[in-house]
């Protein structure tokens, strides 16, 4: 763990603004314009001292930021995907794109549409509809979260600590009620 660690930038609203270089993270810190919500285990050391590197910190002032859109494509679906059969739970090494509602039915080209599949699950599916497969989706495909997004296709390791931040139903203050099963 070094000073080049990602640092996950909330807003007040605990909604996820950016990630930033410790550094950066540090220097907001120092200035009062941001405060730690959560830790890592590492440290950076100063002359005088060391101070714990946090892994989450939280804006001073409210950001309004521009909804940024996610850019749509396959890598990118099996990426959110994790590289997982959405059908049979697979973890594969030759994923292809499905759409759930096939294009010669209607079906869109988009986040809400196209799934990772497995060779033997896209060939199972086909043309058909889910009902028509006897297939299951093992989760609704969704739009990803921006910072989820840039965070993945540039490669920046994800913590275990921003997870719940990305989720507007696990963030500290949300709305929606955290269902506990
Ligand atoms: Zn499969």
């Amino acid at each position: 763990m070094e000073l080049n660690q990602g640092v996950l930038l909330l807003n007040t609203t605990y909604e996820p603004l950016t990630i930033i270089s410790a550094k950066r993270a540090f220097k907001l810190l120092f200035s009062k314009k941001a405060h730690p919500i959560e830790y890592t285990n590492f440290f950076a050391y100063t002359v005088r001292s060391k101070i714990k590197i946090p892994s989450v910190i939280q804006i001073a002032y409210f950001i309004k930021k521009p909804y940024t859109k996610p850019k749509f494509s396959k890598k990118a679906v099996f990426i959110r995907d994790n590289y997982q059969c959405q059908y049979c739970g697979t973890f594969t090494t030759k994923p292809t794109i499905d759409h759930v509602l096939p294009r010669s039915k209607g079906g869109k080209t988009t986040w809400q549409n196209v799934v990772t599949a497995c060779p033997s699950c896209n060939n199972k599916k086909s043309n058909k509809t889910l009902k028509e497969a006897n297939l299951k989706l093992i989760r609704e495909p969704k739009e990803p979260n921006y910072i989820v997004y840039t965070t993945f296709t540039h490669g920046v390791k994800r913590m275990e600590t921003w997870k719940k931040y990305f989720e507007p139903a696990t963030r500290p203050n949300s709305p929606v009620p955290v269902l506990l099963s």
